[in-house]
């Protein structure tokens, strides 16, 4: 795989600076049992990296003293490390609001059939991965049988209420093909909500669009296809001041397998620590620091968040 963190480097992006810390997310490990085309964690069934026992504890120590409010779960899988289920109850019963970033089809992978029953038990939003209704898209991306497989996710979360009852949110993420920016989400998640409705019988909350990052595995593909430099450029293009305010890292701190904290996941993959720092800082070293105005660490990626309609793990900014 090539690493495009050389070409990210030199930018021209404005400074941002950390507000109120709202939202811990926190990556459980790049164990998944999917392979995709536009992973930015480059996540798969082969890897061993995952969240230990010791590390979870700090997490929940931090929540707890920083009275997080948003508790939001990435991987790989998240699922897949035996310590998301302790984690998430331990965190739901603090009242903290938890968001599992689930990729629908580990939820009928064997010894994970009672995940989705988990989930609406502790009202766990869900936030799934759907790039588009047709199944030659999303296999392309995916990986074959990834739709079907998919579709039969969003019944079973439909089955114990996800997409139909208040509490229990089920939130889909769509992400372009190729190089392209996304479409609006308004006028997205109404095509959306027709089609699954439509097709399969299927019902959710809200459609995010999310902006592909040049990094990890899509970066890599953006190289030896010889598009890395167009699409800086559309994304350069594109920016959108308006954007600015509402980037994801002001009020988010993210937290590797590790333990150690970057101003978002995308920092965190190509490894460039919280606030510019030379050296990676570990959670509980900041459970006493203001971390507000701190300087957030910026490089060209970071165009992937303003360009356009804007992009975060809530979906577009505008
Ligand atoms: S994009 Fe999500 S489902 Fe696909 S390999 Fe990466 S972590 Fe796994
Ligand atoms: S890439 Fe990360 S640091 Fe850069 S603007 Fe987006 S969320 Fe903030």
């Amino acid at each position: 795989m090539i690493d495009t963190f050389d070409l990210l480097v030199k930018t021209n992006f404005p400074s941002i600076k950390r507000t109120d810390l709202e939202t811990l997310q926190v990556n459980l490990g790049y164990l998944c049992n999917q392979q995709c085309l536009h992973c930015h964690v480059d996540a798969s069934p082969r890897r061993k990296e995952i969240m230990t026992a010791e590390t979870v504890a700090d997490v929940l120590r931090f929540i707890e003293h920083r009275k997080i409010k948003t508790l939001d779960l990435t991987g790989g899988a998240p699922e897949m490390n035996p310590q998301f289920f302790s984690l998430v109850s331990q965190a739901r019963n603090m009242g903290v609001h938890v968001i599992d970033r689930c990729n629908l089809t580990v939820l009928l992978e064997p010894g994970f059939e009672d995940t989705a029953a988990f989930l609406a038990d502790n009202k766990v939003e869900v936030v799934a991965s759907m790039p588009c209704y047709l199944e030659e898209n999303v296999d392309a991306q995916r990986g074959k049988g990834v739709f079907h497989q998919s579709i039969e996710g969003l019944r079973l979360l439909n089955k114990h209420g996800y997409g139909i009852a208040d509490d229990l949110q089920l939130n889909l993420v769509y992400n372009p093909q190729g190089i392209d920016l996304p479409p609006s989400q308004d006028v997205l998640e109404p095509a959306y909500k027709k089609e699954l409705k439509q097709r399969f019988d299927i019902e959710f909350n809200h459609l995010y669009t999310i902006t592909n990052m040049p990094i990890k595995r899509f970066g890599s593909t953006l190289v030896s296809k010889g598009l890395f430099e167009e699409y800086m450029q559309l994304l350069k293009t594109s920016y959108s001041n308006d954007n600015l305010p509402g980037v994801m890292c002001r009020t988010t701190l993210s937290v590797d397998w590790q333990g150690y904290i970057f101003d978002c996941d995308f920092n965190q993959m190509l490894g460039l620590p919280a606030g510019h720092s030379q050296e990676k800082t570990h959670i509980i070293d900041v459970i006493d620091s203001e971390l507000k105005g701190d300087d957030i660490a910026i490089m060209d990626h970071c165009y992937g968040c303003t360009a356009g309609f804007g992009s975060s793990c809530g979906g577009a900014l505008i």
